[in-house]
């Protein structure tokens, strides 16, 4: 096991946020970190997770740190490290806590490997944090930390981004395993009211939405001309050699990428650049259900429609925290293989390099912002920054009526169907493929509910309102 890695942030600058959500906004996060900034001096603001790259998380981090960082925070970001035995369990923690049942039920040796996995996380993060410094520690594989650090004197606060709508046994299995582990922080944060388990309570619960950052690779704008190249140099996109100048892109730390390597696909044939393109961007994991896009496509759109789908991952091997991912990959290239070579040419599975994050954050754009329609098909879901990301783009979105989802698709900014209803969300998929006038409405709709609600602003206003409180 290695010792916790710190992630290095350029810092992002947040005065041009302020052309896009107004100069107010900018105002009233700086003043309100003013006021704080007496109290905070000499301390350390932690962000502790399980993985740099792959996943909402670790996409929310980097922005956030960035931003912290141009405001003069002192903010370092560690990743701790684990053994297989410890993220296939905390997998397990991330299922259950979805309210899906996830190998066999939380036992006495499990609860025994994450207090020694977790002890030596905390004894080496302990070396580092000073009394007095905040910690911020993200999601159940962190959660161990907490007692050796309110121990040394500092603030802790757990963040969870994941949670279900319903109490039940299995998610109940969770807290009864986290708690006592968790009663040491000192504050709780949840994405929705309704995750927050019942031993929190209610004085030290704090409801932030998650975010997404307009000036993040993945984020900003290409044109098309750009979209085009970018997709046909990463090998998603049938086309002729495209134009090496629309290929590079400028990194965070203001040098120049290029798009080198290529995605990994399966399938018969690429989508041609005029092709009505349906998209679902997530990570392999059973939850998000890219199986299930997959049957609804080929039973309840292409016979009826014109287009192709596209599921596309990280590249199996590289994400750390997410040990099923292999597994679940190789269940949807099962099915795709099983399906009529006529569903299988509308169909691509994308594994996307994750190399280099900003190469791979460009192809997810450039596919985000190609696609005629995103779907984000989920079981269950914390937020689905995927959904705020296509939103951002202008993209009509058909996704599931459930978790953080249902908070970001209000009237007129998508569609929400029940994920079991494959018919519904084809028909959902076909309305929006019928009328691009509707759609293009819908797509700018959804452009502004995430300007005025999911950018990294108004979030980091929350952080900044909290952590005022915790300094008090
Ligand atoms: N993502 C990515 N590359 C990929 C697949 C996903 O960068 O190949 C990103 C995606 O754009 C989004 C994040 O991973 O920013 C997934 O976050 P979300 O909240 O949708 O789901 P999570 O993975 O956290 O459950």
């Amino acid at each position: 096991m290695n010792p916790p890695r710190t992630i290095s942030v350029e810092p992002r600058p947040i005065t041009p946020l302020a052309d896009l959500v107004g100069e107010e906004r900018i105002q009233e996060l700086t003043t309100t970190l003013a006021s704080v900034a007496s109290r905070a001096r000499r301390r350390t603001l932690w962000q502790i997770n399980s993985t740099a790259s792959g996943g909402g998380v670790a996409e929310m981090l980097h922005g956030l740190v960035g931003y912290l960082r141009d405001l003069d925070v002192d903010v370092r970001w560690l990743v701790i490290d684990g053994d297989d035995g410890f993220f296939d369990l905390t997998k397990r923690l991330h299922n259950r806590a979805h309210g899906a049942e996830s190998g066999p039920a939380l036992c006495e040796a499990d609860a025994a490997h994450y207090e020694q996995v977790s002890r030596r996380n905390a004894e080496q993060v302990a070396d580092l944090v000073r009394p007095g410094d905040l910690v911020v520690l993200h999601d159940p594989q962190t959660a161990g930390l907490a007692p050796t650090l309110t121990d040394l004197g500092a603030i802790v606060v757990w963040r969870c981004h994941i949670g279900s709508d319903d109490r039940t046994p299995v998610t109940e299995s969770v807290w009864r395993f986290l708690r006592p582990h968790l009663s040491a922080a000192h504050a709780y944060v949840f994405t929705r009211e309704r995750y927050r388990p019942s031993f929190v309570p209610d004085a030290s619960t704090w409801i932030i939405p998650p975010s997404i950052d307009p000036f993040a690779v993945k984020n900003i704008d290409l044109d098309p001309a750009t979209v085009d190249c970018v997709l046909t140099a990463a090998g998603l996109l049938d086309g002729s050699a495209p134009d090496p100048a629309r290929t590079r892109f400028t990194r965070p730390d203001g040098t120049t990428g290029e798009i080198t390597r290529r995605a990994t696909v399966v399938a018969e044939t690429l989508p041609a650049a005029g092709e009505p393109l349906i998209l679902q961007v997530s990570r392999w994991d059973r939850l998000k259900d890219m199986a299930g896009v997959m049957t609804a496509f080929a039973e309840h759109v292409a016979p009826q429609q014109d287009g192709c789908l596209v599921l596309a991952g990280p590249a199996v091997d590289d994400v750390s925290d997410d040990p099923e991912g292999a597994q679940v990959y190789d269940e949807c290239r099962t099915a795709w293989q099983k399906l009529p070579v006529a569903l299988r040419q509308r169909i691509m599975l994308a594994t996307l390099p994750m190399d280099d994050l900003d190469e791979n954050a460009v192809m997810v754009n450039a596919l985000q912002r190609h696609a005629s329609v995103v779907v984000q098909k989920s079981l269950a879901e914390g937020f689905g920054l995927t959904v705020a990301e296509a939103m951002w783009k202008r993209r009509p979105v058909v996704a599931s009526r459930l978790g953080g989802i249902a908070d970001q698709i209000q009237t007129g900014c998508g569609l929400l169907v029940d994920p079991q209803d494959l018919p519904a969300f084809g028909k959902a998929v076909r309305q929006l493929l019928d009328d691009p006038v509707a759609a293009d409405a819908m797509g700018e709709e959804a452009h502004r509910h995430v300007r005025r609600s999911f950018l990294a602003d108004t979030q980091l206003l929350h952080w900044v309102r909290l952590f005022d409180v915790l300094l008090t």
